[in-house]
């Protein structure tokens, strides 16, 4: 099974306006890069867990890349 993951990163969408964020899996709240208005993880929706910054850049990018149209 997949361990470390306190260290890791996840995707998370913001609740306001869908974009996807990049957050430590420390992180208790996250300040949205694109609206800038302030939300907690919980509120977010988890899209994807990663186990590095670099990993979870990739995933946002093909992400973004899919939900274009
Ligand atoms: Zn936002």
């Amino acid at each position: 099974m997949v361990s470390n993951r306190r260290r890791g990163f996840i995707i998370v969408r913001c609740p306001y306006c869908s974009n996807l964020s990049i957050a430590k899996i420390s992180y208790r709240s996250r300040s949205c890069s694109f609206c800038g208005r302030r939300f907690t993880i919980s509120q977010a929706t988890i899209v994807k867990y990663a186990d590095d910054a670099r990993m979870a850049s990739e995933i946002v990018r093909s992400l973004k890349k899919r939900l274009r149209v």
